[in-house]
């Protein structure tokens, strides 16, 4: 689990890398694939170490190389990453 919060709310507004990615997947055929950005880092697979999405994130850093971020509360979402304090 990355991310927790109400459903609305993440769909709204993900905050996670992968949130974002899953909710860019989604093809809206209004928007001609202009949230598809994170679909390129799709074949780079789950790490074993640290961050399992650090391997596709383009916000990788160091330190999500090596341990897997703790989960920050931002209000009513909860979120398992280094940009949110992890
Ligand atoms: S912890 Fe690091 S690699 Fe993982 S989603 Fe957050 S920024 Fe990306």
């Amino acid at each position: 689990m990355i991310e927790e919060g109400y459903i609305n709310e993440i769909i709204k507004n993900p905050l996670h890398p992968y949130s974002k990615f899953l909710v860019s997947s989604y093809i809206d055929i209004n928007n001609e694939g202009e949230n598809m950005e994170f679909l390129k880092y799709k074949e780079e697979g789950i790490a074993k170490e640290g961050c399992p999405f650090s391997l596709r994130c383009p916000y990788v850093m160091e330190k999500c190389k090596k341990d897997f971020p703790r989960y920050t509360l931002d209000g009513d979402r909860k979120v398992a990453c280094y940009l949110y304090g992890g």
